[in-house]
């Protein structure tokens, strides 16, 4: 029977722990018609396709199948997981260098079939790839976003939440710069259902003190890399951060997350993918919101960005 398109198509590019937990969560969502898995590894791609299909009678109508570039067409998103993983020793910019020559490739391969549809970059180095890609695809900037510092803001929002024991649905909170060490949380823009974070720690009596604050920010930091010593990868946080963006995009909800884009003057920022509060829908980026932050934050966040730019002065031209 012929394919025929009646609901969204979300391609995975990369099918391992990231590319997987993705798209289990989204099946789990029912989050579009028709998901398709691609992976060097076919097997791994067909596996897990098989393996998330056996649940899908208790969760619904799908076409999840693993596929190849071919099956990029006519997708709404395409979400590049694919990625090479550190080796011990081996230094960060060396691992850049790898990845950035894997997306490369990918974005080559993924552009030769591309016919619509925004494009989410997971893949680290997350803002260079981010960057990379926008410019290698040659689409309109608003079509290609990084999931940047979504993680780390929920991250951010769970820490508060058990720190002033309160729901963590009420707290808006958000981790702007780099998805890596110079990060910084945006204290001035975070709330607590509209208090900031002092006022509602005065209501309530529980004490919040700048070394709460700097604990905080730290262990948002220090995250990643403490799943990563415990159990080895981390893909399920991720995973839900990735199917929120998606339901975002392909629901056209106008929602605001810290997804990266490339700037031009928001924030004095300009030519580098950079992660702040951005309202995300039907056409990918809709709006970079310019929050008013005050003067240490936003210096810290322009650092953030030169920071970036630099690693990206040594792979540009790989
Ligand atoms: P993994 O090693 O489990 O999976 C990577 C997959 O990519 C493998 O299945 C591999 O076969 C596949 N792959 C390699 N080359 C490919 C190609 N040319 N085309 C298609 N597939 C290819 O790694 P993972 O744990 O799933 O992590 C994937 C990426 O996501 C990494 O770069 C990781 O750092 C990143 N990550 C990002 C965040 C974030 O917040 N942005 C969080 C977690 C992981």
């Amino acid at each position: 029977m012929s394919k025929k398109k009646f609901g969204s198509k979300v391609a995975i590019i990369g099918a391992g722990s990231v590319g997987a937990a993705a798209a289990f969560s989204m099946a789990i969502q029912q989050l579009c018609t028709e998901l398709v898995l691609i992976d060097v590894n076919q097997d791994k791609a067909t596996g897990e396709a098989l393996d998330i299909s056996h649940g899908l009678p208790f969760l619904g109508q799908m076409d999840l199948y693993a596929g190849d570039y071919s099956d990029v067409k006519d997708c709404d998103l395409i979400i590049m997981t694919a990625g090479i993983p550190r080796k011990p020793g081996e230094s960060r910019l060396d691992l850049a260098k790898k990845n950035v020559m894997l997306g490369k490739k990918i974005t080559e391969s993924m552009m030769a079939n591309y016919t619509t549809g925004n494009i989410l970059v997971v893949s680290n180095p997350v803002d260079i790839l981010t960057y990379m890609v926008t410019m290698w695809s040659g689409l309109p900037h608003n079509r290609v976003l990084g999931s940047g510092t979504v993680l780390d803001s929920a991250r951010f929002r769970s820490l508060l939440s058990q720190k002033l024991d309160v729901d963590v649905r009420n707290v808006h909170g958000y981790i702007i710069g780099e998805h890596g060490d110079s990060q910084l949380p945006a204290w001035s823009a975070t709330n607590i259902a509209g208090l900031s974070v002092d006022d509602y720690a005065k209501t309530t009596g529980i004490s919040f003190t700048q070394a709460d604050r700097i604990e905080i920010a730290e262990k948002t930091r220090n995250s990643g890399a403490e799943v990563i010593k415990l159990k080895g990868a981390t893909f399920n946080g991720i995973a839900v951060s990735i199917t929120t963006i998606a339901k975002s995009l392909l629901k056209g909800e106008n929602t605001i997350r810290t997804v990266g884009s490339v700037l031009n003057g928001q924030y004095g920022i300009t030519d580098v993918a950079t992660n702040v509060p951005t309202i995300i829908g039907a056409n990918g980026v809709e709006r970079v919101l310019e929050f008013e932050l005050d003067p240490q934050e936003l210096r810290f966040l322009q650092n953030s960005a030169e920071q970036v730019k630099a690693i990206l002065s040594e792979v540009k031209d790989l």
